[in-house]
C-alpha cells in the first residue's frame, strides 16, 4: 500500500473532517485517521442529538464567549465564520434554522444529518483515504519538520507508518472520552515539545457535599433561578439567571454550565465553594418573608406542603423537606417561626458546598490544552515543529454553551486544511 500522502490529519471529529474536506478540494492526497471504529462519535451526540452547529451573534459579540484568548480566534474567524459555515453546510445538502439565542441547528432537528452532509464529499472523493479503529501513537519527525505518523491498527493489533509533510493535529480535548477523545491528542503534541495547558473539565455539573436529594426529586429543571458561587467567606466570583437541573449526586442545566467555565480551576484547588440558588430572584427577601407570613396565616388549616406549593413546583417540595428541618406534613397553623426562616432561607439562599464537577466522564469541553502560545493564529502551524497544524479542542481553547465550540472546531478546522507554509 502506497503511504504517502500530503496532508494527515489525526481525529475524524468536527474540526477533522472539516481539514479533510478542504485539503481534499484543495486537490491534496488525503489521510484521516480515526481511532474509533466510527468517525464524528461527539458530533453525532452534540445538542442533545440536535447540534447546536453555531451561532449567529456578530462577530464582536460572539468573540466574548470564546474565552480568555480571543484574540488567536480572529484568523480563522475572519476567514471562515458562522455565515460562511451555514452556507458551506448548505452547500453539502444541509438546511438549517436558527432558534432562540441566535442558536443554529440542523432543520432536520437531528445531529447525525451534521456529521452525515461532512462526511459523504469525503467518502466520495478518490483523494481521501479514511482509516477508522486507528490510533496514531507518534507523531514522526525529521530534524525540526513532521514526516509522518506511527499508529496502532486496532483490528489487527499491528504497528504501521503513514508519511506526509503536513499534519494536521485534531484529536479532540479529554470531555466524553467515551467518544474517543481522550487526551491523546494533547499527550502527541507534548511529546513533540508542545507545551501544555493544564487541563480541567468545563461546561459541567458540581458534585454537591450536604445535598440530601430524594427519589421524587431526581433530575428535575427549575427554571428562571438566580445561581451565584462564591468563596466560603462569600466572594462573589459568579452570578447568573436561567435555568438548573438537580440530579441525584449533584446540580447541571445551563446556568451551572457557564458557571463551571469560570470556576473549574478553583474547584481543583483545595478549599470549597459555595453555590447558592435563589428560587425567588425578582421577590425581595423582606417582602417574600412577608408573603410566607401572610399565606401560611390565611391558609392555616391547610397541610405545610399544600401551602408551599404557592411558592414553589411539586417537584421542589420533597428537596426541601430533606434539607431543611421543616416538617411539612403538619397544619401550617403550626409552622414554627424558625421553620419559616428555614423556608425563607431555602427560597432565597439554598447553599451548598462543591469540591468537585462531575468530571471529564459528563463535560461538554476541555478547558487547557496545547498553549497558544506556541501556535500561530494566522496558519495554527506550530511555532515549534513546522508542518504540525492543530485545530479543534486540543488547543488551549473552549467557549460557552451555545455554538461557539462547534464554530471554533470548524473554523480552526477550516483554516488548518487551507494553510500550506
Ligand atoms: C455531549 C456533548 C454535547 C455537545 N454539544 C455541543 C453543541 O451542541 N454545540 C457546540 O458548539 N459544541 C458542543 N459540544 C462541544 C463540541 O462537540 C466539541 O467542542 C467539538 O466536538 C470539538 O471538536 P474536535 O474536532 O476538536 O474534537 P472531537 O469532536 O472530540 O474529535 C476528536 C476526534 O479525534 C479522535 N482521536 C483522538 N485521539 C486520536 C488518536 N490518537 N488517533 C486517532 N484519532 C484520535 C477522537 O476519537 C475523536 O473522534 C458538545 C460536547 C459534548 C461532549
Amino acid at each position: 500500500m502506497n503511504t504517502k500522502f500530503d496532508t494527515i490529519i489525526i481525529g475524524g471529529g468536527a474540526s477533522g473532517l472539516i481539514s479533510a474536506i478542504v485539503a481534499t478540494r484543495k486537490g491534496e492526497k488525503t489521510l484521516l485517521i480515526e481511532k474509533m471504529p466510527q468517525l464524528g462519535m461527539k458530533l453525532r451526540i452534540t445538542g442533545k442529538g440536535r447540534c447546536n452547529i453555531t451561532n449567529t451573534l456578530p462577530l464582536k459579540e460572539f468573540i466574548l464567549h470564546c474565552g480568555s484568548e480571543p484574540r488567536f480566534l480572529y484568523p480563522a474567524f475572519n476567514l471562515f465564520f458562522n455565515k460562511e459555515l451555514i452556507k458551506f453546510l448548505e452547500d453539502l445538502g444541509l438546511k438549517t434554522q436558527v432558534e432562540r439565542g441566535n442558536r443554529v441547528f440542523p432543520q432536520s432537528e437531528r445531529a447525525l444529518d451534521v456529521f452525515l452532509a461532512l462526511v459523504s464529499p469525503l467518502e466520495a472523493s478518490s483523494l481521501c483515504k479514511i482509516i477508522k479503529n486507528t490510533s496514531v501513537t507518534r507523531i514522526l519527525k525529521e530534524e525540526n519538520k513532521v514526516c509522518g505518523v506511527e499508529v496502532i491498527d486496532k483490528n489487527i493489533s499491528k504497528k504501521q507508518k503513514y508519511f506526509a509533510d503536513k499534519i494536521i493535529l485534531a484529536a479532540g480535548g479529554e470531555s466524553y472520552p467515551q467518544t474517543g477523545s481522550n487526551g491523546g491528542g494533547v499527550k502527541l503534541a507534548q511529546d513533540l515539545g508542545h507545551t501544555i495547558i493544564k487541563t480541567y473539565p468545563s461546561l459541567v455539573g458540581f458534585k454537591l457535599d450536604n445535598y440530601n436529594p430524594s427519589q421524587e426529586s431526581n433530575d428535575f429543571e427549575i427554571k428562571n433561578v438566580s445561581l451565584s458561587v462564591t468563596t466560603l467567606t462569600r466572594k462573589k466570583i459568579f452570578q447568573d439567571f436561567g435555568d438548573v437541573v438537580f440530579r441525584n449526586d449533584g446540580i447541571d442545566g445551563p446556568i451551572v454550565l457557564k458557571a463551571s467555565r469560570n470556576v473549574t480551576t478553583l474547584l481543583h484547588k483545595d478549599d470549597p465553594l459555595n453555590v447558592v440558588v435563589d428560587f425567588k430572584p425578582k421577590v425581595e427577601k423582606k417582602q417574600l418573608e412577608e408573603e410566607i407570613l401572610q399565606t401560611f396565616s390565611l391558609r392555616g388549616k391547610e397541610n405545610i406542603e399544600d401551602v408551599l406549593r404557592a411558592f414553589i413546583p411539586k417537584e421542589l417540595i420533597p428537596l426541601l423537606e430533606n434539607n431543611t428541618n421543616v416538617d411539612i406534613h403538619k397544619q401550617a397553623s403550626l409552622l414554627f417561626a424558625r421553620e419559616r426562616k428555614e423556608i425563607l432561607s431555602f427560597l432565597k439562599q439554598l447553599t451548598f458546598q462543591t469540591t468537585s464537577t462531575f468530571g471529564f466522564d459528563r463535560a461538554i469541553s476541555t478547558q487547557g490544552g496545547v498553549s497558544l502560545k506556541e501556535i500561530n493564529p494566522k496558519t495554527l502551524q506550530s511555532k515549534i515543529v513546522k508542518g504540525l497544524y492543530f485545530a479543534g479542542e486540543v488547543m488551549d481553547l473552549d467557549a460557552d454553551t451555545g455554538g461557539f465550540n462547534l464554530q471554533i472546531a470548524f473554523s480552526t478546522g477550516y483554516l488548518a486544511g487551507l494553510t500550506n507554509e
